[in-house]
C-alpha cells in the first residue's frame, strides 16, 4: 500500500512561478518568408506555406486611376515589389507600394508563387526547463484537453514553443502542453527523491544476492538510511551496517525518512466517510507513514480493496473511486490513484499513471507490481491547500 509521490503543487506553483518570464521560441506559424511581400486582399487564397510576389517587369508609372489618362503618382523601378489590393479594372490593378496606393497596368506585372521556408528545426540538445512540482501535461494548451501525463517535480524537459500561458515541451514520456508557470529555468536542488540513498520502510534482510534464497548478512531496522549502489531483478544493492548486500525494492524508498505527521483532520473525515459507506468492501485502510510525501504528511489514505482482482472487487473499487470523485470538493481531495490510472481534481480527468510519468521514481526505486500500480488499493490524497483549512 505504498505510494511515494510529491503532493501536487501545481496550484501553488501557479502563484509562485507566475512572475517567471519564459522566453517563447518563435511559434511554428512564424515561418521565415522568402519574399518581402505578402498578398493583400488577393482573390486567390494561396495554399499554406506559399507566398505570392508581384513585381514590375519594367520602369512604370503608378497612376491615380485605372487608365493611362490618369496622372502619375510616381515612377516605379523595374523589379519593384507591389502589394495588389485585389481591386481591378480591365487590365489595370490597384496596388500598394510604399506610401502610395495607385493603379498599374497588368501588362507590366509578374506574379510568382514562392514557398515559405520551413522554420528551422532546432535539434533537441537536452532539457532547458524543469518541472516545478508534479504537473499535468495535455494534448492541447488547455486543461480541458486530454491529459497525456503528469510529470514529477524536477523532471527536465525541452521547451519547444510557447503560446500564451501554455508551453509545448518534450518530456521524458512524450510531447505536450504544460502551463508555462509550471516550468522553472533552473533545476531544483532537491527533488525529494534521492538518487544516492534509500531508506528501509520496515525491518529488512540484507542478502548476498537478488533473492530470498541467498543468505542474509543480517537485518536492518526500519527507517535506516543506506547508500544506494544499483538495482537488479527488483532488488537494490546497498551499503548497510551489515555490510554491502541486497535488499528487496519493496522494502526501500528513495524518500528521506521523516517522522510522519499524524492523519490530518480532512484525511480522518475522508476515511470515516468511506469506511461508513464502503467498509464491507475494504480489508483495511492505510494512512500516516513515512516514505511518501502524502502519507508522511498525514494527507493520504490507502483503501485496500477486498478481492481486488475479482470482478466484484474491481466494481467495489470503481464505486468507491466514483464516490470520492463526486465528493472531492467536500472531502478536499486533490488526486486519486486506482488501477494504474491517476485522477486529478485540477482537470477532473483520469489519465495514465505508471506510463504517465508521475510514477517514474517508483519505477526506479521499487519497480511496478500490484501495489505500486495501485491495482489492490485506492490512494486518495487531500490537497495540501485544503488540509490547512
Ligand atoms: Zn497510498
Amino acid at each position: 500500500m505504498s505510494t511515494q509521490m510529491n503532493t501536487p503543487r501545481w496550484l501553488a506553483a501557479l502563484t509562485v512561478a507566475a512572475a517567471m518570464a519564459l522566453t517563447p521560441l518563435a511559434p511554428a506559424s512564424a515561418a521565415t518568408i522568402t519574399s518581402v511581400s505578402t498578398v493583400l486582399g488577393s482573390a486567390v487564397t494561396a495554399p499554406a506555406n506559399t507566398v505570392k510576389t508581384t513585381k514590375t517587369t519594367d520602369k512604370l508609372n503608378l497612376r491615380k486611376g485605372p487608365g493611362a489618362q490618369y496622372a502619375s503618382l510616381t515612377i516605379l523601378k523595374k523589379g519593384t515589389v507591389l502589394n495588389p489590393s485585389g481591386k481591378t479594372s480591365g487590365k489595370w490593378r490597384q496596388v500598394k507600394v510604399g506610401k502610395y496606393t495607385g493603379w498599374v497596368s497588368a501588362d507590366y506585372l509578374k506574379t510568382t508563387v514562392g514557398v515559405a521556408k520551413a522554420p528551422a528545426v532546432k535539434p533537441i540538445v537536452g532539457p532547458n526547463r524543469w518541472i516545478d512540482g508534479t504537473q499535468p501535461i495535455y494534448t492541447k494548451p488547455s486543461s480541458a484537453s486530454k491529459r497525456l501525463m503528469a510529470q514529477t517535480g524536477g523532471t527536465g524537459v525541452t521547451l519547444l514553443k510557447s503560446s500564451g500561458k501554455w508551453s509545448y515541451v518534450q518530456a521524458p514520456t512524450g510531447r505536450g502542453w504544460i502551463e508555462s508557470s509550471s516550468l522553472a529555468r533552473t533545476k531544483a536542488k532537491a527533488s525529494g527523491h534521492s538518487t544516492t540513498h534509500r531508506w528501509t520502510t520496515s525491518t529488512a534482510n540484507v542478502r548476498k544476492g537478488t533473492g530470498t534464497s541467498f543468505a542474509s548478512l543480517g537485518t536492518v531496522p526500519a527507517n535506516q538510511k543506506v547508500a544506494y549502489l544499483k538495482t537488479a531483478n527488483g532488488w537494490s544493492q546497498v551499503k548497510t551496517t551489515r555490510g554491502t548486500g541486497w535488499i528487496k525494492n519493496t522494502l526501500l524508498t528513495n524518500i528521506e525518512y521523516r517522522a510522519p505527521r499524524p492523519l490530518q483532520p480532512m484525511t480522518k473525515s475522508m476515511i470515516k466517510d468511506v469506511e461508513k459507506r464502503y467498509g464491507k468492501g475494504l480489508i483495511g485502510v492505510g494512512g500516516s507513514r513515512s516514505g511518501s510525501t502524502g502519507h508522511g504528511g498525514g494527507l493520504a489514505a490507502d483503501f485496500m480493496i477486498k478481492n481486488y482482482s475479482s470482478a466484484a472487487g474491481v466494481k467495489a473499487g470503481d464505486e468507491m473511486a466514483k464516490y470520492l470523485i463526486a465528493n472531492h470538493k467536500k472531502l478536499g481531495i486533490g488526486f486519486i490513484i486506482w488501477r494504474d490510472k491517476l485522477w486529478l481534481s485540477y482537470d477532473g480527468q483520469w489519465g495514465a499513471y505508471s506510463k504517465g510519468g508521475w510514477g517514474k521514481h517508483l519505477e526506479m526505486s521499487r519497480g511496478w507490481n500490484v501495489t505500486t500500480r495501485h491495482m489492490d488499493h485506492i490512494h486518495a490524497e487531500i490537497a495540501s491547500s485544503r488540509a490547512l483549512k
